[in-house]
């Protein structure tokens, strides 16, 4: 059996979010759900969607609020989200919280923790510097990176009040190997009563 967890992943760019998240949810036995990837997988596969948001995520933009909220909201309506999921770059302002919260609401559900992945700035940087040389995404140009970060610090970081105050942010130290930092995730998560079953 695998154990239910709905879990939120947050941290800069370049904090090995991404990479983490997929380690969690398939301990977990949950689907990950990145609008990040999404969006990314529909600019390659040239849908309407990718048509629609490739200069904005280029830009290092955010796609609007509402079309961004209701391509979650159709994702965890599959099937495979019914028991948990882990979202990775959703939400990522205040109004997006507000969106699924409602969302959540409705089905009686509610974020178990927000999983806060702690990198320092310089690191992050270097980070997407090295991913920029290995994998040439259309936003880690420098420009696209700092409107990013700022993005991030402006925006994103500002709804750790939101989740804080109801007792779920989790604040990992995001600096070390791999297997450390999904080490150190997985304690934080056991406190909660959420463990992997192995
Ligand atoms: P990163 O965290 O490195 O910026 P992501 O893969 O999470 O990368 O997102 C890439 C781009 O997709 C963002 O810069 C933005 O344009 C768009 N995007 C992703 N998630 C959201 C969101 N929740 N709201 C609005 N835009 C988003």
């Amino acid at each position: 059996m695998t154990a239910s967890a709905r879990l939120l992943i947050v941290g800069p760019q370049g904090s090995g979010k991404g990479t983490q998240g997929v380690r969690i949810a398939e301990a977990f036995g949950i689907p990950v759900v990145s609008t990040g990837d999404i969006f990314r997988a529909n600019i390659k596969g040239g849908t309407p969607l990718g048509a629609q948001v490739s200069e904005i995520t280029a830009r290092g933009d955010l796609v609007p609020d509402e079309l961004t909220s209701e391509i979650v909201r159709d994702r965890l309506s599959q099937d495979d989200a019914a028991n948990g999921f882990l979202l990775d770059g959703y939400p990522r302002n205040s109004v997006q919280v507000g969106h699924l919260d409602e969302f959540l609401t409705g089905r009686g559900e509610a974020l178990d923790a927000v999983i806060l992945l702690d990198v320092p700035r310089d690191e992050s940087i270097e980070r997407l510097r090295l991913r920029a040389e290995e994998q040439g995404r259309a936003d880690d140009t420098t420009e696209a990176i700092a409107h990013r970060l700022d993005i991030y610090e402006n925006e994103t970081a500002p709804i750790l009040g939101m989740y804080g105050v109801r007792g779920i942010v989790d604040k990992i130290d995001g600096v070390g190997s791999l297997d450390e930092i999904t080490e150190r995730v997985f304690a934080a998560l056991a406190v909660r009563g959420l463990r992997v079953e192995n």
